[in-house]
This record gives C-alpha cells, sequence and structure tokens, in this order.
C-alpha cells in the first residue's frame, strides 16, 4: 500500500480522498492556491504546499508544480479527483514517467478515451451499441446529407475533446447543420485546444443511464450498477438517482455486461464509467467513457456499500478486487443534490461569505463538502459547494427524507440551488419516475 498521496484537487473531493486515505492508514498531501489557504482540505491533511495564485490554469492545473511538490513531499502517488487534470493523459503519462503512481487508468486509457469520436468506434469493436452517426474521415457535409437521408434531422455536433457539457450543437437542417458545424469546431478549438468534431443522431428526450466499472490490475472486473442522471441544465448534471426507476433487472445486466466487458476487453484498469442513453424502446446507446471518480459516485456507493475511492487507491496500489459480480447487491435508494452557489432560477453563479450554514444530519443523510460558517465561496473555481446525499429502504422514502434535508439545508450569505432541487423533487413527473432529459425545459 501507498505511504503518502497528493492529492491534485480541492473542495469537497479532495477533501473526501483525504478521508479514504486516513482509514487506509496512509499519509496525505495537498496543493493549494494561495486563495484556498483556508480550505478544510489543506487544515485536514498532513502537509499542505501552495502550489500558485487563484487561477486554475497556474495553480491546480500547473502540472510542474504538482509534480515537483509530489517529489518534495515523497508522496509515492497521485489522486486526481474529478475535473482539474483528471482527464488529462499527458499528466497521467508524465506521473508514469516520474514514478510516481496515477490513481486511474493507465495513460493510453485515458487517452483513448478522452477523445469522444474514438471512444465510440472502440466501443462499436467490442459490440456495444453506439448512436448513428459519422465519428471517422470523409466531408461532414456530405456525411451530414447522407446520414439526414437515412434518418433525418435533427442531428447533434459534438466536439471530440468535450465535456462538462460543453461543445454541443443541435441542427435540424442542412443550413443549421453547415452554420454550426464551424461554431463548434470554433468554440472546441478555443475550450479544449482541439477542434475536431463528430456528429450524430438527436435522440429526442432519452434517459442519461451510467454504469460504474472497477477492474484491478489483474483482469477482474465488475459493475456496480447504474446511475441516472437525467435531470440535467445545458447537458450538465444536477440530480441524480440509484436505482433508476424504470430499469428491470434484465437491461440493468445488459447495461452492466456491455459496460464491463468492454472496458476489459480494452485492457482498463481502475475506476470508470460508461455513459449511455436509453430512448422510449427501451434500446441503449453509448456515449462516453469517464476515466476518473465521478461527482455523483456517492449514491453507487449507498446502493451498493462499497466505498469507491478506497477501491480506487486499493486497485492502485496493486490489489485484487475482493468482490465478484455475484457479490454486489443493490440495495435501497439513493439520490445526490448538488447544492451550487447559484441564483436557483437564473442559475447565475453567487461567490460570497457564507454568513450562516445549518447542515442536516441523521440516518442515511449524508453531505460531502468543504464549505463552514465564515467560508468564502470563490469566483474562481466551480461552483459545487455540497452534496447533499440521501440513503434509504426504497425510492418514495428516500424522496421523503431528501424533502426535509433540504428543508433544513441553510447556507446563509449567498445563493444556493437549494430551491430548485426542491421544485424538482415535488414535481409529478419526477414523483412519477419516468422523467428524461427534456424534463428541465418542458417544466421550467
Ligand atoms: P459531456 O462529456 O460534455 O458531458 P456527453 O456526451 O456525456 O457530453 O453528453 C451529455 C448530455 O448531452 C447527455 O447526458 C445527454 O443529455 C445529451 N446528449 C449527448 N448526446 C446526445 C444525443 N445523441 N442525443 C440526445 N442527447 C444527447
Amino acid at each position: 500500500m501507498f505511504k503518502k498521496v497528493l492529492i491534485a484537487n480541492r473542495g469537497e473531493i479532495a477533501l473526501r480522498i483525504i478521508r479514504a486515505c486516513k482509514e487506509l492508514g496512509i499519509k496525505t498531501v495537498s496543493i493549494h492556491s494561495t486563495v484556498d489557504a483556508d480550505s478544510l482540505h489543506v487544515r485536514f491533511s498532513d502537509e499542505s504546499y501552495c502550489i500558485g495564485p487563484a487561477e486554475s490554469s497556474k495553480s491546480y492545473l500547473n502540472i510542474p508544480a504538482i509534480i515537483s511538490t509530489a517529489e518534495v513531499s515523497n508522496a509515492d502517488a497521485i489522486h486526481p479527483g474529478y475535473g482539474f487534470l483528471a482527464e488529462n493523459p499527458d499528466f497521467a503519462e508524465i506521473c508514469e514517467n516520474c514514478n510516481i503512481k496515477f490513481i486511474g487508468p493507465p495513460s493510453g486509457q485515458v487517452r483513448a478515451f478522452g477523445n469522444k469520436a474514438k471512444a465510440k468506434s472502440l466501443m462499436e469493436k467490442f459490440g456495444v451499441p453506439i448512436i448513428r452517426g459519422y465519428h471517422g474521415d470523409g466531408d461532414p457535409k456530405k456525411n451530414a446529407q447522407k446520414l439526414a437521408a437515412e434518418i433525418g434531422y435533427p442531428l447533434l455536433i459534438k466536439a471530440a475533446a468535450g465535456g462538462g457539457g460543453r461543445g454541443m450543437r443541435i441542427a435540424r437542417n442542412q443550413k443549421e447543420f453547415e452554420d454550426y458545424l464551424q461554431v463548434v469546431r470554433t468554440e472546441a478549438e478555443l475550450a479544449f485546444g482541439n477542434g475536431e468534431v463528430y456528429f450524430e443522431k438527436y435522440l429526442q428526450n432519452p434517459k442519461h443511464i451510467e454504469i460504474q466499472v472497477l477492474c484491478d490490475e489483474y483482469g477482474n472486473g465488475v459493475h456496480l450498477g447504474e446511475r441516472e442522471c437525467s435531470i440535467q441544465r445545458r447537458h450538465q448534471k444536477l440530480l441524480e438517482e440509484a436505482p433508476c426507476s424504470i430499469l428491470n433487472d434484465s437491461l440493468r445486466k445488459k447495461m452492466g455486461a456491455a459496460a464491463v466487458n468492454a472496458l476489459k476487453s480494452n485492457g482498463y484498469k481502475n475506476a470508470g464509467t460508461v455513459e449511455f442513453l436509453l430512448d422510449e424502446n427501451g434500446d441503449f446507446f453509448f456515449i462516453e467513457v469517464n476515466t476518473r471518480i465521478q461527482v455523483e459516485h456517492p449514491i453507487t456507493e449507498q446502493v451498493t456499500g462499497i466505498d469507491l475511492i478506497k477501491e480506487q487507491i486499493k486497485i492502485a496500489a496493486g490489489e485484487k478486487l475482493q468482490f465478484t459480480q455475484d457479490d454486489i447487491k443493490i440495495k435501497g435508494h439513493s439520490i445526490q443534490c448538488r447544492v451550487n452557489a447559484e441564483h436557483p432560477e437564473t442559475f447565475v453563479p453567487s461567490p460570497g461569505k457564507i454568513t450562516s450554514l445549518n447542515i442536516p444530519g441523521g440516518p442515511g443523510v449524508r453531505v460531502d463538502t468543504g464549505i463552514y460558517g465564515g467560508y468564502q465561496v470563490l469566483p474562481f473555481y466551480d461552483s459545487l459547494i455540497a452534496k447533499l446525499i440521501v440513503y434509504e429502504k426504497d425510492r418514495p422514502a428516500a424522496i421523503a427524507k431528501l424533502r426535509w434535508a433540504l428543508e433544513e439545508f441553510h447556507v446563509g450569505g449567498i445563493h444556493t440551488s437549494i430551491p430548485f432541487h426542491l421544485k424538482v423533487i415535488n414535481h409529478p413527473q419526477f414523483l412519477s419516475g419516468n422523467y428524461n432529459t427534456g424534463f428541465l425545459d418542458s417544466n421550467f
């Protein structure tokens, strides 16, 4: 097992990783920007180093500073969390070359799945259903015409290097396709430094269902069931639940097997998520692989009893998975609300000082957060300030618990998305479980 792990992240996920390390008897090194000196991840790690100013590009994305901190502090591994450098193949490769274990898949896997167009071809090779589209060579305009003749518009133009819901445009006819092609290319070049685009059939109101997979370094792999993430704004998740209330056991097994077999066949190691869209006919299609821990991982932990961060660390340290697929049992129901520092109606970011705070608790209520009374929510980083996760025996009981937990959750001095979540979970369509990615647009 590792002696010391450097956590290349901030906020709730940095704290979450520090806690897992403590339980495994591993010393922790945190890094922080100048403005994050008073953060909990700094306070609760064994050692902490300031690695740059507020701007992420000069601190949390500063690879030379992070690697030298790991070397100076004698860390034998780096956990990247999510966001920042978590899916940067160059960072993973530099860690490998410096003999620092990257807690995640090998850099080759991060690179292979980082290009979403190539990932589609790869998954197709492993027999995973993909959405019809073009993700290879050829003239995109001609290909779009050809595809539209077969399946019709709308088509979705996507950035191959895209992420976080950015770099996507729906084209409803050939004229829009031609106009948006250049727009997506330019946006992708600016946002991701890679203007490569691909396109596919735009599915009308699908469900977003993703499968959590764990693979060790000896070819063993399991899936831990699904997460339903269809409550989205601008393709970004806001609330997630596990299990998905409309998925039957046979479909769950099929999707799980597709995900775990594809990753295993590709030689994948560590935690990964295979994301699918599920249409109204019950057909599912691959969209992407996330080669890191995800924001919504806690709901899987709640329904399986498996600590995903500890598993990531153990796998990276060379331990074998201690369970097989038959040992994984999905029990109860869990829902996570992302509490963002933003206006609940306009979604405009709301940084500032937290003047008063009440965090709900009790059995089945988990809050993963880095905030405290007097904490300053900074404008430089993601607006996620807490994750409220409830666990109960079934979905209605989980929703009932979530309702009072949201009502008790008070963050003074700034706006948060808490009132938005209350509206969502009281909506008849959400209560029915029969909702899809169009929920927000059609109801709010
Ligand atoms: P990102 O990596 O930016 O999160 P994804 O490919 O994972 O992008 O897609 C994010 C969301 O965009 C999906 O959950 C879904 O709501 C929507 N989406 C993506 N592809 C399609 C598609 N072909 N048809 C309809 N919706 C889609």
